[in-house]
């Protein structure tokens, strides 16, 4: 089994003293710490840019160019982790508050011995090291805030800045880039900031370079990678963005600073990108849903804007076509007054699906005025199976009814309660074959069972308009058919308008598709709901429920 070993810990050594640094190189070295030396505070500038990251600076406080703590305070803005010990030929207070000030970790009073060296040295790095952890923990902080913030924007354009600022955020950089992946519909696109930033053709190769290592990788080339203003941006990182295995986009971090990112703060950035993939994907998701919900929206639109001139063109024709029919009809005998009769059939159906039009108009108008009255639903239902009786007699129906003794009397307007019952029998005798069965009940229903019936039922428009306080009690009109019965998934659809369930019974037995939106709406403006349970080849059960108010 092979173990990882951690590199020896590096050390920049910079004293003008080639003595003095030979001296502390031998020393850390024979330690076992890995060390570059520089001469002067250029050189150690060139080495911590270039040959960076290093654990510790071990500076002299005197030295041609920038003083040691200069150099330390440069060096802490190159690497905030990285720690410094200063060397000094004396100590004085002044010296001491000085380097505490630009963060650095101990000091070493000239001439030293290598175990005060090596002691001072490991000292300040394990005191780095405590650094890095609380630098990580307050990163991943960050990281937590920037998943919310990113998490909770649906807009693809405002989520792409979002995802750039806070990952400029994490990494301060001049310019950053978010490149969306296109796809054979969408064009590749690019999102910039700050304004004036602005990426140049031939990135792609050194970004697609991040997505074949699936990490972030640093970009140095010597063609500019984009432009901010007038000013050449040379140098990046570039994340890859994936959601669910895919590649989404790419971040592109751009500034001069060849340091870019540490091996931790990339650490970060790969989560961050992780969450960005997946918030990118969704926005995606949602952009597509929300376009296809107002196509549906549109639809729903134009199926009212037809409903309300349907109705109203068709009206005076036909209040013609019955007058004269019925005129005809009156005063003729034999073939005439038959075919006539017959004229007259057909325009009473006709005169059926306007009214429908007309009612649904009404509801979409808010035009729909409640008669609330006290009224026995056993009443009502008597009334409506006596009037669909000739119709279930000439298919050999049989029904029969189970109504509450005493009466169950509720709040209701009368004719829109008798309208729902009328479309919900007539619906069943229509459905149901010759010599079928259809059983109505009406019951006093407590509010848990009602909520147990429609949870186990596919969702329809009236259960998703329940909102507020519940009332205790319910009364449930249930009517059962042993019909065709309606597929799982169309269940739901069939409260639509104009939705008919595609099968050729549907088609022989005539209809629009507009009884059960309006049985749906006149239940839902009493407060009311209406649900189906129902088995394909077996039969239905549609039920309405309205509250049961003090009367
Ligand atoms: P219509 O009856 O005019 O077609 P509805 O809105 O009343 O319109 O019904 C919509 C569709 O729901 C019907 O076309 C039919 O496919 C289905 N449906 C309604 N009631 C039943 C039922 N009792 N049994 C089987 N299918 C039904």
């Amino acid at each position: 089994m092979t173990q990882d070993v951690a590199p020896p810990a590096r050390v920049l050594i910079a004293d003008d003293d080639p003595t003095m640094c030979g001296f502390c190189r031998l020393a850390l070295e024979a330690a076992g710490y890995a060390t570059v030396s520089a001469m002067d505070a250029d050189a150690a500038l060139t080495s911590l840019r270039e040959q960076g990251p290093f654990g510790l600076l071990l500076a002299d406080i005197q030295m041609p160019g920038l003083s040691g703590l200069e150099l330390a305070q440069i060096a802490r803005e190159v690497d905030p982790a990285i720690a410094v010990v200063i060397m000094t030929g004396h100590s004085s207070i002044d010296t001491l508050h000085a380097s505490v000030r630009r963060g650095v970790a101990d000091y070493l009073t000239k001439p030293f011995a290598i175990e005060e060296l090596t002691a001072v040295v490991e000292q300040a790095l394990h005191k780095r090291q405590l650094l890095q952890e609380s630098l990580r923990l307050r990163a991943l902080e960050q990281l937590l805030r920037s998943s919310e913030a990113i998490n909770a924007i649906l807009d693809r354009d405002q989520l792409a800045r979002e995802i750039i600022a806070r990952a400029r955020e994490h990494v301060a950089c001049q310019a950053g880039f978010l490149i969306i992946a296109g796809s054979t519909d969408a064009p590749t696109e690019v999102i910039c900031e700050p304004d004036g930033a602005a990426l140049l053709p031939g990135v792609r190769e050194a970004v697609g370079e991040s997505f074949r290592a699936g990490r972030p990788i640093a970009i140095a080339g010597k063609a500019p990678l984009g432009t901010l203003g007038d000013r050449d941006l040379r140098r990046g990182l570039a994340v890859p963005l994936r959601a669910r295995g895919e590649a989404v986009g790419a971040l592109l971090l751009c500034d001069e600073r060849p340091d870019l990112a540490s091996p931790g703060s990339q650490e970060i950035l790969a989560l961050l990108a992780h969450q960005a993939g997946n918030a990118l994907r969704n926005a995606h998701l949602y952009g597509e849903l929300d376009t296809a919900y107002r196509g549906l929206r549109e639809l729903d639109r134009l199926k009212s804007e037809f409903i309300a001139i349907a109705s109203h063109e068709l009206r005076s024709p036909l209040a013609i076509v019955m007058g004269y029919a019925k005129m005809v009809r009156d005063r003729s005998e034999g073939d005439q007054h038959e075919y006539s009769q017959r004229v007259l059939d057909g325009a009473e159906r006709i005169k059926g699906i306007v009214d429908d039009m007309m009612r649904l108009r009404d509801i979409d108008r808010k035009q729909s005025v409640l008669t609330v009255e006290p009224a026995a639903l056993d009443d009502l239902v008597r009334q409506a199976v006596e009037r669909l009786a000739p119709s279930a007699q000439q298919k050999q129906q049989t029904f029969d009814t189970d109504l509450p003794a005493p009466s169950l009397t509720i709040a209701l307007d009368r004719e829109k309660a008798l309208l729902v019952i009328g479309n919900l029998v007539a619906n069943a005798i229509k459905f149901t074959p010759v010599g079928g069965h259809i059983r109505i009940v009406v019951r006093r229903w407590p509010h848990f069972d009602l909520s147990v019936a429609i949870g186990r039922a596919a969702s329809n428009p009236t259960v998703r308009r329940l909102s507020g306080t519940m009332p205790a009690e319910w009364a449930v009109v249930r009517v059962t058919d042993d019909g065709i019965g309606i597929p799982r998934d169309q269940q739901q659809r069939i409260f639509e308008r104009f939705y008919q369930v595609a099968s050729s019974l549907t088609r022989e037995q005539g209809g629009v598709g507009l009884g059960l939106s309006i049985v749906c709406d006149l239940t839902a403006l009493q407060g009311g709901v209406v649900w189906v349970e129902s088995e394909e080849g077996r039969g239905s059960t549609f039920s309405f429920a309205l509250p049961i108010a003090a009367v």
